[in-house]
């Protein structure tokens, strides 16, 4: 029987049987309804449909609900960068007068919208010193404390069960950016964590071809920040949500092959002689060993090395890699490689520097796919002689 023109010309081109593996991309701004009433019975909250992509999108929710399932969470809702989910959870969460405590070692773009915007609509922002305890700076109009780790670039741990049980018993919420570590290897919410907050840009996704954010907890939490979402309007373009979605089926797999070659290419630089320090959880010899092995699963894709004392000495290492691609981010199946000093701490005084522990010697190594072998063969040659 042929199909009536309208549905030729307005429908989705599929016939009713279709049931695709995947979820299709729904490139879709609004949704159709067929009449008042069934739109009324949208707004009155008691159907299944979708309104507007602002709002929901398929695409977008099959990438929320395999997040949310990574984390071990009811819920998730993801947004157009990290930073959105930043922003979106921090204006969702805090109001005029309440006090946000964090530490200066969290990633400096969070650092910035709390201090260059959340202060500005009247938010105490609280910036503990990278080496203080977080929970000391903990006041009586805290209403929220945001943490996380491993820290960039020194890949420090911070005792999360410590940190989210001090909020709990305040009735403070903990948020918590696990982009470093990715799901796979630390589950921050089974370690007391009210909100977890991702840059999907980048182990999420894993093919640094998406720039997208995550925040996963309890359904009434997520719930609680969707109008924050509708109306910042961070939200996700869902061919950036399949993207993500079809990164996410693979992540378990990249993050354990990251694991692995991150550890040989750590004791490699260990044990080499033109190397002045490597920082990497999963040494012994990282400060903070026995708490990563304590609530980490696996040690992360992420090493920082520091060579020769001088940026000078890191800027010929970093000019000689050939197979390791000088870049920001992270996370993704092409090793990529930065200075700290030009990019996380970009125009820090000395003094700042040394208090988050960044030398100007430092390189930051993540991790990719390519063979461990052949990463080291790129290192060594870089390193020269
Ligand atoms: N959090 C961490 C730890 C990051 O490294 C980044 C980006 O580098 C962000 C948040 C911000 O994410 P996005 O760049 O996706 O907005």
């Amino acid at each position: 029987m042929s199909r009536p023109e309208t549905d030729v010309i307005h429908g989705d081109g599929a016939r009713d049987g279709a049931r695709p593996l995947t979820t299709p991309v729904y490139q879709t701004s609004t949704f159709v309804f067929a009449s008042a009433a069934e739109l009324e019975q949208h707004l009155a909250g008691d159907d299944a449909r979708y309104l507007y992509s602002r709002h929901a999108n398929p695409s977008v929710e099959a990438a929320e609900s395999k997040i949310a399932v990574l984390e071990g969470a009811e819920a998730a809702m993801v947004t157009s960068s990290g930073m959105a989910a930043a922003a979106t959870a921090l204006f969702g969460l805090l109001a005029s007068g309440q006090e946000l405590v964090t530490s200066a070692a969290i990633y400096g773009g969070s650092v910035h919208l709390m201090t260059a915007f959340l202060r500005r609509f009247g938010v105490n922002v609280r910036l503990a010193p990278a080496d203080e305890d977080l929970v000391a700076h903990i006041g009586p109009d805290t209403r929220v404390v945001w943490f996380e780790s491993p820290t960039n670039p020194t890949l420090r741990c911070i005792d999360i069960r410590r940190v989210a049980d001090a909020c709990r018993a305040r009735g403070i919420v903990s948020v918590f950016d696990n982009t470093f570590a990715s799901p796979i290897n630390q589950r921050p919410l089974q370690l007391g964590v009210d909100l977890v907050m991702h840059s999907a840009t980048k182990y999420l996704n894993g093919h640094s071809d998406v720039v997208a954010g995550a925040l996963v907890g309890p359904a009434r939490l997520i719930e609680q920040l969707q109008p924050a979402r509708k109306f910042l309007g961070g939200v996700l373009d869902p061919s950036a949500a399949y993207a993500l979605a079809r990164g996410i089926k693979t992540v378990a797999l990249r993050v354990a092959r990251q694991n692995a070659s991150a550890q040989r290419i750590a004791e490699w630089l260990e044990a080499d002689d033109r190397v002045r320090t490597v920082l990497y959880p999963g040494l012994p010899s990282h400060p903070d060993h026995a708490i990563a092995r304590q609530q980490m699963s696996g040690f992360g894709g992420m090493v920082t090395f520091a060579v020769g004392g001088t940026y000078e000495a890191a800027c010929r290492v970093f000019d000689r890699l050939q197979l390791i691609q000088r870049a920001a981010s992270l996370g993704g199946v092409e090793s990529i490689c930065s200075l700290p000093v030009l990019t996380s701490h970009y125009g820090m005084a000395p003094e700042a520097l040394a208090a988050a522990g960044v030398s100007r010697d430092m390189i930051r190594l993540s991790v990719g796919l390519e063979h461990p072998d052949d990463l080291i063969v790129d290192l060594d040659r870089a390193l020269g002689r």
